[in-house]
């Protein structure tokens, strides 16, 4: 795997890890912890892209509630997530540059990847009730596939 920059452990940030540290503007550091346990190893500019992403999906009417359902999965857990996204996608998220956002709607799928899109974010995965996106470059194409559940 290619990465697009350098990876900055959120850890490594801050000391001041209490889920309600605000890492941007945004987004919480609580957001993307492992949803079984409490280890975080997100990368930072993964997190500055999604926030980038998020301010312009708000330019979109109506505004909409950006969820993340998953975003650092721990090696131990990610099993239960292979399930779902499959081995090649579900194991982005062990690398800390990989996020789910909610959306099960395509009001708010159009908001979404029109931020997604506009932010330079170039890998996008569409579930029926998530997207999925990294920031792990593995083929050097820009992709939006449509995942199967
Ligand atoms: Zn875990
Ligand atoms: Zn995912």
């Amino acid at each position: 795997m290619r990465l697009f920059s350098k990876h900055i452990d959120i850890n490594e940030y801050s000391s001041d890890y209490d889920d309600s540290y605000q890492v941007t503007p945004y987004f919480t550091y609580g957001m993307f912890r492992c949803s079984k346990c409490i280890s975080n190893h997100m990368c930072i500019d993964t997190i500055r892209l999604l926030e980038k992403a998020r301010t312009l999906s708000q330019a979109i009417y109506p505004p909409i509630h950006y969820k993340i359902v998953h975003g650092y999965v721990c090696n131990t857990h990610i099993h239960h997530y292979s399930k779902v996204e499959g081995n090649k996608i579900a194991n982005t998220h062990t690398t800390g540059r990989a996020v789910d956002i909610a959306c099960n709607d395509s009001i708010s799928r159009y908001s979404i990847l029109y931020g997604l899109l506009n932010s330079g974010i170039s890998r996008i995965g569409i579930y029926s009730n998530h997207i999925h996106v990294d920031t792990v470059i593995t083929g050097g194409y820009s992709i939006i596939y449509v995942g199967d559940r």
